[in-house]
């Protein structure tokens, strides 16, 4: 086994899933373990040091949520939630506790598979990164200069846009709750005015975006968040 294929860890303890899991990401030449229980899935995180874990919340000895406490403890690699669990407030808690992405049972193998190519990329991006520009489609963030541009043009950004945009664009892929993002935008006393979020999202859509009513990079995750897509 080459040292340099991708390691995923798949925490599940129903065993159809794990052969599903381990059979589809075996095809795309990663490098499997399972764990069905929480005790397993702490001791195989720690002896196999994946870079991405897909992490079942309802687990026979505990819950899921407990692994990420640990296991954020000593690794920043990404995990990515698969759950029965539906409502909004279990997918907050569950990023908020550290988690990056959250897809819920049912799902679709092609878009788990499309969000775990998300989640690696930007693990590998954090190894390389020292660049301080920011690409995508025809925007170039430049961080050291605090200037946007857009097909080569100046965009005139406000203060709070740009740390709205920082904060979004930190993080590509990873599922940012709105609670978070006000936080840190606009600090602890305006946690629940989140309709300042909508409207400076909808700012930078205006700006940045090449369809505002179709965006492509800054995502609604509906009733959790947004989601910056590079
Ligand atoms: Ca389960």
């Amino acid at each position: 086994m080459s040292a340099n294929r991708v390691r995923i860890l798949v925490v599940e303890d129903a065993l159809d899933i794990q052969r599903l899991l381990r059979s589809a990401f075996e095809s795309e030449e990663f490098e499997v373990q399972e764990a069905g229980t929480l005790v397993q899935a702490l001791s195989r995180a720690a002896s196999f040091h994946p870079d991405l874990i897909v992490l079942d919340l309802g687990l026979p000895d505990g819950d899921g949520l407990a692994f990420i406490d640990k296991f954020r403890a000593w690794s920043p690699a990404p995990i990515l939630i698969l759950s029965a669990r539906m409502n909004e407030a279990d997918k907050i808690t569950a990023l908020d506790r550290g988690a990056d992405d959250y897809l819920s049972k049912p799902f679709g193998l092609g878009e788990l598979l499309a969000r775990v190519r998300v989640q690696l990329r930007r693990g590998f991006k954090t190894e390389a990164g020292s660049n301080p520009n920011l690409e995508f489609g025809d925007v170039v963030i430049d961080f050291v200069q605090r200037t946007v541009t857009k097909e080569g043009q100046s965009v005139n950004i406000t203060p709070t846009e740009y740390r709205l945009l920082t904060a979004l664009t930190r993080s590509p892929g990873k599922m940012l709750t709105q609670s978070a993002l006000m936080r840190e935008v606009w600090g602890p006393h305006f946690k629940d005015s989140t309709h300042y979020l909508r409207i400076y999202v909808g700012h930078l859509r205006r700006k940045l975006e090449n369809d505002p009513s179709q965006p492509r990079h800054f995502i609604t995750e509906t009733g959790v968040g947004y989601r910056f897509v590079k």
